[in-house]
């Protein structure tokens, strides 16, 4: 058994009802940043040292504003204040210039939300009902057992159990809850000893390809799509102060399906890597490198095939894993120079790649492929030198087979049964 830790979001149910308790702990948490964050300039400016979080600790733990949360919040708040300065210290001694220290918590007169952190002592979870009870700090109690209510919700398929840690989270119109739960996974063998390779782009989302020569396309259309509809909405709604409760609440939607989009996918790339006896994906890294060696975007032109955003990379990669390591099998995520640009058929690099409506052509060898396949083949190569042992030829290779999303369903289908549908 492997022992981790899982974040689920939550939604609160009964938000209006605990929604002034909430605000008043994270205007609190705030207020307790700002304290400590005082505290921590008198030091530097004294004798330059940066207290670190135990001395802010027993410093502050007689401070009012520290007995405005449960005592393990407070500590949190202290401890990220303590991190973020130490991080900023030490990126001034490799000589980061612009490197600014962690800021007071204030606009104006107004607090923000921080967030707040509940940890063990200050939780109690009722899991037959879903409710937890989130400890008030000892200023705000009007009795000694006083505590928040959350009744809250998450995805059908997430079973909540031993919280380490609950989050409220201000998402810009309401609070939501981060559920830290310990888990433990049982590592099963790997289901084979076979390799993948999965190269990850905007027109297709992602290109698998496996050891018997199968690839696999999976369009990002639903995506697309929705960014299309949605930006559009939030544009006609944006007014003077910034997005409209409408527009936000088109943007949390979006948010919304882009999730349910990912996680679909990574646990159908896991179920597909099984049933083709894969113990090892490759995936290529783009949050190193976004730019190729003359300084320009990497894309294959006006066609809008861009790679994805590095940080947009990472949260993929990151469910893939937690979904392929529960059937025991890994992924390494490997540079991925150059994958696009060699044809994998004969290793040739081109200078210039030309890519036809989506087809990587190589003049030398004659291999005609679907790019992103070929990007995939050349990145599953970087774990394996064993070829691919299937049927490579031309026409299979050019005409993968392309798995669509469907919104109604919520899965992926093959295109051939997706066009039958009326
Ligand atoms: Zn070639």
């Amino acid at each position: 058994m492997l022992e981790t830790t899982r974040t689920y979001r939550a939604k609160i149910v009964n938000h209006s009802q605990v929604s002034d308790d909430l605000d008043q702990c994270g205007f609190s948490a705030s207020k307790l940043w700002n304290v400590a964050r005082y505290y921590t300039q008198g030091r530097w400016d004294e004798d330059g040292e940066i207290p670190d979080d135990g001395e802010l600790k027993s410093e502050l733990k007689e401070h009012e504003r520290y007995r405005d949360l449960h005592s393990q919040s407070s500590q949190r708040v202290l401890e990220e204040l303590a991190e973020s300065f130490t991080s900023w210290y030490k990126a001034r001694q490799r000589g980061d210039e612009n490197a600014n220290p962690p800021g007071y918590r204030k606009h104006g007169d107004e607090h923000p939300r921080s967030t707040v952190t509940w940890k063990q002592k200050g939780i109690k979870h009722d899991s037959k009902h879903n409710q937890l009870r989130l400890s008030k700090g000892f200023n705000h109690k009007e009795s000694p057992s006083d505590f928040i209510l959350c009744e809250y919700e998450t995805r059908p398929d997430v079973t909540v159990e031993n919280i380490q840690q609950v989050r409220a989270v201000w998402n810009g119109d309401r609070w939501e809850l981060h559920l830290v739960c310990k888990v433990e996974i049982p590592v099963e063998d790997a289901p084979g000893d076979n390799t993948a390779g999965i190269d990850l782009g905007i027109k297709n989302y992602l290109a698998i390809a496996y050891d018997d020569g199968d690839a696999e396309l999976y369009p990002g259309n639903v995506l697309k799509q929705d960014k299309h509809y949605f930006t559009r909405d939030e544009y006609d709604t944006e007014g003077e102060n910034g997005p409209s409760r409408c527009a936000l609440r088109a943007r949390q939607k979006l948010s919304r399906r882009k999730d349910h989009f990912l996680h679909t996918l990574a646990k159908h790339i896991v179920e597909r890597c099984i049933d083709h006896e894969v113990g090892r994906i490759a995936i290529g890294d783009l949050s190193e490198i976004r730019e190729d060696e003359n300084g320009e975007a990497r894309n294959w032109g006006k066609r809008g095939n861009k790679k994805l955003h590095g940080w947009e990379f990472d949260r993929f990669t990151r469910l893939l894993e937690y979904k392929a390591e529960e059937h025991g099998i890994l992924v390494d995520r490997t540079n991925e120079r150059d994958t696009s640009k060699t044809c994998w058929c004969c290793g040739r690099k081109r200078d210039a790649n030309r890519v036809e409506r989506g087809l990587y052509v190589c003049e030398l060898c004659g291999a005609t492929m679907n790019a992103d396949v070929n990007g995939a083949l050349n990145i599953r190569r970087k774990i394996t030198q064993n070829p691919p042992t299937g049927d490579m030829s031309n026409g299979r290779l050019a005409r993968p087979v392309a798995y669509l999303f469907t919104q109604t369903s919520g899965s992926f289908h093959p295109r051939e049964q997706v066009g039958c549908e009326p």
